[in-house]
């Protein structure tokens, strides 16, 4: 079954709306294989973000994703990876089409509410980079 990886990002978790954005994931037909809330540090974000490291928008998201507190969710399911982004909207809300979860909940391209794979390669390595196998289930 096809996994993906999600990041509720800190505006949302400010916003109190993760319990609103799961709901969403599983009115899809995906099924949260494990999650977790966490403070990622500097480090985490910088290498979690590592192939935007040359992009003028890097310093700016890194210092977004340390903002606060991210729910880290496992999502599984077919197509889960593209099912996933189909639910997230466009990068920028603006352009996110209506009822997508960056339309409804995020205010701007850096503060867009959630992050998603956009591969099923990506998702291997970004599921990798937060959990290991046994916390998976
Ligand atoms: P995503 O897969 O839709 O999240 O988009 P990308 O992988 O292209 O970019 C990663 C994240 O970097 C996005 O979610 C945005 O938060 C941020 N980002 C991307 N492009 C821009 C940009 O042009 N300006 C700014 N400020 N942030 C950006």
């Amino acid at each position: 079954m096809e996994q993906t990886l999600s990041i509720i990002k800190p505006d949302a978790v400010a916003k109190n709306v993760v319990g609103q954005i799961l709901a969403r994931f599983e009115a899809a037909g995906l099924r949260i294989a494990t999650t977790t809330k966490m403070q990622l540090s500097q480090a985490d974000a910088e290498a979690f973000y590592a192939v935007h490291a040359a992009r003028p928008f890097f310093k700016d998201l890194v210092e977004f994703m340390i903002s606060g507190p991210v729910v880290v969710t496992v999502l599984e399911g077919e197509n889960a990876m593209a099912i996933n982004r189909d639910l997230m909207g466009a990068t920028n809300p603006a352009e996110a089409a209506p009822g997508t979860i960056r339309a409804d909940f995020a205010d701007s391209i850096d503060a867009n509410a959630v992050h998603g794979s956009d591969s099923v390669e990506n998702a291997s390595n970004e599921i990798n980079f937060f959990f290991a196998q046994r916390e998976i289930y």
